[in-house]
């Protein structure tokens, strides 16, 4: 019978995975994902866990042939029928006993042959995936030595594709492989064989990046406009019981909800993370008195909730800030999280001719894919 990992393979494994788990460069919240291939086995993140603080609980360990097994299976042409299937054949590819959910992305985890692998969604790459001439910069920056992927469906048709695209690259670059693969508004993969290639990697990434980006840094978050703590607190009781809503502003923040015109980039949604976390789209707002302000969300809340079977997460005043929204602490706490990384993302987006968004097919995709609405509910 298959085991898996080493105990000393399981302690590195949990060693990179904080390491770059705890590093809000590079991962936020439970996003991101990394594994170890050893004697037939691969150990895989589990969906909804976090990279910063796992430990060798939060891994699943899945059978390699299994997975094969899924790469070479034909799936049926309905979405949500191949999903599904998908799904249930990644679940039976565990090893007898565990009962953890791998991560969605366990297949593409699979596909590629290198011993540890590790995916990441950090802003500075994100401002490069996300952006117009994200595939031409891309090539520029690293060239002849990373692979980039449009747009597709996650889940079953990312893994496939990006299994025929590496054979592609490999056979037009003399049977090498390439450094990265970046996956357009979603992030990177990279990999090695020892935690040594793995960091080497990693360095160069931001390295090169942060050497083409005229401003990478964080936004700046200050005290220079506020709302009323009864609106805040009005706006969290919409989200129920442990319900809270946070309020965020900065100068960078002030400066891009100036109009309704410099907020409209807002409005659009960047990557999966950002959807399932800080919702497809805000609720948006002149600046009003609190008092006019409340009746007003509170009715659009409702509205957006019945328009879209799920609740709201973030709302932005112009001129003044945003609000985050939750079911609790935690939640409104991503949501922000979430926000504060979009903006990020949009202005490094601006280095590489600016944002492109995800499409409202693509959209609402995410919005209605099982596999999301699971994680949405680990973070709440
Ligand atoms: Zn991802």
């Amino acid at each position: 019978m298959k085991d898996g990992l080493s105990e000393k393979s399981m302690d590195k494994l949990v060693a990179v995975s904080r390491k770059y788990g705890s590093d809000p460069d590079y991962v936020l919240a439970g996003g991101g994902n990394t594994s170890w291939k050893e004697n037939g086995v691969m150990a895989v993140k589990a969906s909804g866990t976090e990279l910063g603080n796992i430990t060798s609980k939060g891994f699943v360990r899945l059978d390699l042939d299994k997975l094969q097994y899924i790469r070479t299976k034909k799936y049926p042409e309905d979405r949500a029928e191949r999903e599904e299937m998908a799904l249930e054949d990644l679940m039976n590819s565990r090893l007898s006993g565990e009962e953890g959910r791998p991560s969605v992305e366990s297949l593409l985890h699979a596909i590629i042959p290198e011993k540890i692998v590790v995916h990441t969604h950090p802003a500075l790459v994100n401002g490069l995936t996300c952006s117009v001439k994200g595939a031409e910069k891309a090539e520029e920056l690293f060239p002849g030595r990373s692979l980039w992927i449009p747009l597709v469906d996650p889940g079953y048709i990312l893994a496939k594709t990006v299994d025929d695209e590496l054979v592609k690259w490999a056979s037009s670059h003399n049977g090498r492989q390439p450094d990265y693969i970046f996956l357009a508004n979603h992030g990177v993969f990279l990999w090695g064989n020892d935690l040594d290639e793995i960091d080497r990697k990693s360095e160069n990434l931001f390295e090169v990046l942060k050497g083409s980006v005229t401003d990478p840094s964080p936004v700046v978050t200050d005290n220079g406009a506020e709302v009323s703590e009864d609106l805040l607190e009005k706006v969290g009781s919409l989200a129920g019981k442990e319900g809270k809503a946070l309020f965020t502003t900065g100068p960078e923040i002030r400066e891009l909800l100036g109009t309704k015109e410099s907020a409209a980039p807002l409005l659009n949604s960047l990557s999966p993370d950002h959807i399932v976390y800080m919702g497809h789209t805000p609720l948006v707002y002149n600046d009003i008195p609190d008092d006019k302000l409340f009746p007003q969300i509170e009715k659009d809340y409702q509205e957006f909730t019945e328009k879209w079977g799920m609740e709201p997460k973030s709302i932005l005043v112009l001129g003044k800030g945003i609000i985050s929204i939750g079911n609790s602490m935690k939640s409104a706490e991503l949501a922000r999280l979430l926000m504060l990384d979009a903006i990020r993302v949009i202005r490094i987006s601006k280095s590489f001719g600016g944002p492109e968004f995800m499409s409202e097919e693509k959209v609402n995709f995410i919005n209605t894919w099982e596999v999301e609405k699971y994680r949405a509910k680990q973070s709440g």
